[in-house]
């Protein structure tokens, strides 16, 4: 019978979630979606040692943020919960007595300095068939000496009992069946009683079987764990549930070979991790895509294509479309490159998507950051105002740059524009310039322009250097968008009063 679709992502709750974390997350969601199947999200924390505070909320956060929707997890509950694993030890503890009762498992007591001389003594040593009668353990030792430890307490694990000589084949769907001989494995710890935890390869088994998970999707550094998770199914008896594998290829360095990381983030400038990050224990603070401005919808089109394409050259895709289109046939077994100026690229086009009405909503907060109260504009005013520049832009904040002439007037002129464009007779100019102006009945760019053009041509004047001394007055600069654009917007009274303060105001080069 074919089965329901479930996938899992499973982070530990460690730290901030990385790109590269977000990335298998969105491969899991379009594959679920796609398929008609549940997405669950399994908090994975047995490893007590490397717990972190907040980075539980951090990864909710961050999925809602990318709407990345969860059908069952802490937070949304679900019918094979508890979904974090710490609140599961009762469903480890048994499943541990099952393989320890049907010998597949055995009792450990090596202490670490034991394990320690082991390691000194033989070079390359392996927990495994070929040493383990020599060792500390339930098969090794006689059975009353066993049952004399566990009554004094001694601390144990219970490590998984491999024996060699078995080809053991992992199906992954990028990769096609990928064997390995038992041999090389050693016998896993699985469970340890000192915090009466199982190790994150047991809990990951008996989790996906009983969770009903039908594809494990994660990042390639699991692969060498694949092996032993075939070799735990079997054990268990769950064969013929056994998930399909497909472990993702890893993000690279944008400049380079090697795993991306956060370094190479802060060496280049881009954020490794979807929001802003708090260290809770030094304070220090790392940059999230969300506060440096990126939409959500860019962030998710731009990881979706790293690592996988619709099969021809689409580029721009929204998150219904990906699920429309998502398969792992198009999927890249190499590394893809962290290409994070095509991120800014994407975020780029995606603003060109939003109404000037949405982006100026979402440029009042910088407005406000610059000094500049959006109150004491209409809202209509900065929505024209920002339409006009928005072609100009990767992020919001670079709106300030481009559109703050509309909120403030030149304050300086820029020295390399008036040195190339204001002269002598320029205030005579410009003088002229401003009578023209306020002879017109109608301010608009499409009845100002022909006017204005028409007085150039009659004087015989420049063109080039009396439009650019306008522009100069009125912007501060030589940028910025058409000039009768700027000065409709403005209004024939401002336009004319900044003319003049340019006049009274820039100083002829020397
Ligand atoms: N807890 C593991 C992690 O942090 C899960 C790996 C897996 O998906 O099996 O990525």
């Amino acid at each position: 019978m074919e089965r329901k679709v479930r996938v899992r992502f499973a982070p530990s709750p460690t730290g901030p979630l990385h790109i590269g974390g977000v990335r298998t997350a969105l491969y899991n969601y379009l594959f679920a979606r796609r398929n008609g199947g549940d997405m669950i999200l399994r908090i994975e924390d047995t490893d007590s040692q490397r717990f972190v505070p907040g980075a539980e909320d951090y990864i909710n956060e961050s999925l809602a943020w990318l709407g990345i929707k969860i059908d069952e997890g802490v937070r949304e509950g679900g019918a094979y919960g508890p979904y974090k694993q710490s609140e599961r030890r009762d469903i480890y503890r048994s499943h541990v007595k099952m393989l320890l009762d049907a010998g597949k498992a055995y009792l450990a007591f090596d202490t670490p300095e034991e394990l320690e001389a082991a390691r000194a003594a033989t070079p390359n040593f392996q927990y495994d068939a070929s040493t383990r009668m020599g060792m500390r353990n339930s098969l090794a030792l006689p059975a009353e000496e066993v049952q004399r430890l566990l009554e004094e307490g001694a601390k144990y694990v219970v490590r998984f009992r491999i024996e060699p000589g078995r080809d053991v084949t992992v199906d992954d769907m990028l990769r096609g069946p990928v064997t390995i001989n038992s041999r090389v494995l050693d016998d896993k710890v699985l469970y340890k009683s000192a915090d009466d935890l199982p190790t994150y390869h047991l809990a990951n088994i008996v989790d996906d079987h009983l969770m009903e998970v039908t594809h494990v999707i994660r990042g390639e550094e699991w692969l060498p764990s694949a092996p032993l998770h075939v070799l735990l199914y079997e054990a268990f008896g769950w064969a013929d549930t056994m998930p399909r594998f497909v472990h993702l290829p890893l993000l690279l360095k944008p400049d380079g070979k090697g795993k991306l990381s956060k370094r190479d983030g802060d060496r280049l400038g881009f954020p490794v991790f979807p929001l802003e990050w708090h260290d809770p224990k030094s304070g220090a603070i790392s940059s999230g895509y969300r506060e440096s401005g990126y939409l959500p919808e860019a962030v998710i089109n731009f990881l979706a294509l790293l690592g996988w394409n619709p099969g021809d050259d689409t580029e721009i895709m929204s998150m219904d479309r990906l699920i429309e289109l998502f398969s792992f046939d198009h999927c890249s077994r190499s590394g893809a490159k962290f290409d994070f100026e095509k991120g800014k690229w994407f975020n780029h086009k995606y603003l060109q998507e939003k109404s000037d009405d949405e982006l100026a909503q979402m440029f009042k907060p910088v407005m406000a950051a610059n000094g500049c109260d959006p109150a004491a504009f209409d809202d209509s005013y900065i929505a024209r105002a920002v339409g006009m520049v928005k072609s100009r832009i990767n992020f919001v904040s670079d709106l300030w740059a481009q559109a703050r002439f509309f909120f403030v007037e030149p304050e300086s002129y820029d020295a390399k524009a008036v040195k190339k464009r204001w002269s002598e007779e320029m205030p005579r100019i410009m003088s002229e310039l401003i009578e023209v102006l306020k002879g017109l009945d109608d301010f608009s760019s499409a009845a100002a322009e022909p006017v204005v053009l028409g007085w150039i041509a009659d004087k015989g004047y420049h063109l080039g250097n009396v439009m650019n001394a306008f522009r100069l007055t009125v912007v501060g600069e030589c940028k910025g968008p058409h000039m009768f654009d700027i000065t409709e917007l403005l209004g024939c009274e401002e336009t004319v009063r900044r003319i003049q303060k340019g006049i009274d105001s820039i100083k002829l080069p020397q």
